[in-house]
């Protein structure tokens, strides 16, 4: 039987009815839920993530202040700080040029969603000595100074966390990061106590370098100025660039005391870039070795399992060789998984128990350019020796 013109269309009406609901309940699923970020508190601090730099349309940003603090609560972030610039305002025809609004249209949306909003803003100089962010401010307005020198003493006056921007970007130092007097100068007046080593798609091994060398706090942060939506692709599980900081509480308080005291780690991409003496206890708690106890026998095999409770993927390389078994050269601990990682007897005729390390470098968690944290993983091992092979006649 045909079906009518009338009926075909009630049908594709129908159809598209339920498309829409479809569509409708997965875009206001995804406004309406938290993706958290699993990287463990260590040492007794609350691991915080956190993104410094941000900007909305009171500057040269796309969104309204409210949207980076639904957007960080989406993305599981605890802090954030929205850094307009001060001196540049390509929307000031539209918007008044008031450099606290942002932060203050933006706070009633942070109390409800419990997100740490942090008052700050963006000294933006030509190289020297380039843009510095001021965040734990008083006053966006009073920092506002015709020369540079003048802004930075005002911000600091209002006892700001200043760090120094992107100082490898492209635009403002085509030829890599440079260290100029103007630096030293600052540096050595204290009116700076954090370095960008990571904004946006960059990381800079040089800034890393000066940063551990200079006692200066790592701060990784996404500077975005459209929705993050747009920078990163969620999707495919990317993040945006963040710092770690290690508080002693979820307040903006312990925050600032952890950036002055330089417990922080920068999360970018598939890294962790920090100090040894916080990526070793993050890596030591997120990875867990299952098996008690293993037994080999002989040149037998044995299977460990390792689970690796966190966000991050870990790729390590063995450092070096052991006498009393064989592993893998090289060994990936995938995010949220566990992995089996083989053993491998390398004699005959030992009878005994004994704790063993397997030594590795985890080489995405950089404890200095281009140097991965060294780790053991340890393990018991029951060596039980092989019997004779039976003649069969
Ligand atoms: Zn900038
Ligand atoms: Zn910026």
């Amino acid at each position: 039987m045909k079906k009518s013109f009338w009926g075909l269309l009630k049908i594709t009406g129908l159809v598209l009815a339920v498309m829409l609901v479809i569509l409708f309940n997965s875009g206001y699923a995804q406004l309406d839920s938290r993706s958290e970020i699993l990287i463990p508190d260590i040492l007794g601090y609350q691991t915080m993530k956190c993104d410094f730099h941000l900007h909305t349309v009171f500057s040269d940003g796309t969104v309204w202040p409210p949207v980076r603090v639904q957007e960080a609560w989406s993305e599981g972030l605890d802090a954030i700080s929205i850094s307009d610039h001060l001196e540049y305002l390509p929307h000031k025809q539209d918007l008044v040029s008031d450099h606290n609004r942002s932060y203050e249209i933006a706070r009633a949306a942070a109390e409800e969603l419990g997100i740490i909003l942090i008052r700050g803003c963006e000294i933006t100089r030509p190289m020297p000595p380039g843009h510095f962010n001021a965040i734990f401010i008083e006053d966006a307005n009073t920092i506002h100074q015709e020369d540079w020198r003048d802004a930075i003493k005002a911000a600091n006056a209002q006892g700001a966390f200043i760090f120094w921007n992107h100082p490898g970007w492209k635009a403002q130092a085509p030829d890599g990061a440079k260290w100029l007097p103007e630096h030293s100068e600052l540096f050595e007046k204290k009116f700076f106590q954090g370095i960008e080593i990571v904004n946006f798609y960059d990381y800079y091994p040089t800034v890393h370098k000066w940063a551990l060398d200079k006692n200066l706090t790592m701060v990784g942060n996404s500077d975005s100025h459209n929705p993050t939506a747009y920078e990163h692709d969620f999707e495919k599980g990317e993040h945006r660039p963040m710092t770690l900081v290690f508080a002693e509480a979820r307040t903006a308080q312990a925050i600032k005391q952890a950036l002055l005291e330089r417990r922080t780690a920068v999360y970018f991409e598939n890294k962790l870039i920090g100090e040894q003496k916080y990526l070793q206890p993050i890596f030591k708690a997120a990875v867990k070795i299952q098996n008690k106890e293993i037994s080999i026998r002989g040149k037998g095999r044995a299977s460990l399992q390792i689970h690796n409770n966190s966000d991050l993927t870990f790729e390590l390389s063995a450092i070096k060789t052991l006498s009393e078994l064989t592993f893998s050269e090289r060994l990936t601990l995938p995010a949220r998984k566990t992995t089996i990682l083989q053993l491998k007897g390398t004699a005959d005729n030992v009878a005994e128990s004994k704790n063993i390390e397997l030594p590795y470098q985890v080489e995405n968690l950089l404890i200095e350019p281009g140097k991965g944290l060294p780790i053991s993983l340890p393990v018991r091992v029951n060596f039980i020796a092989a019997e004779k092979q039976k003649m069969e006649y």
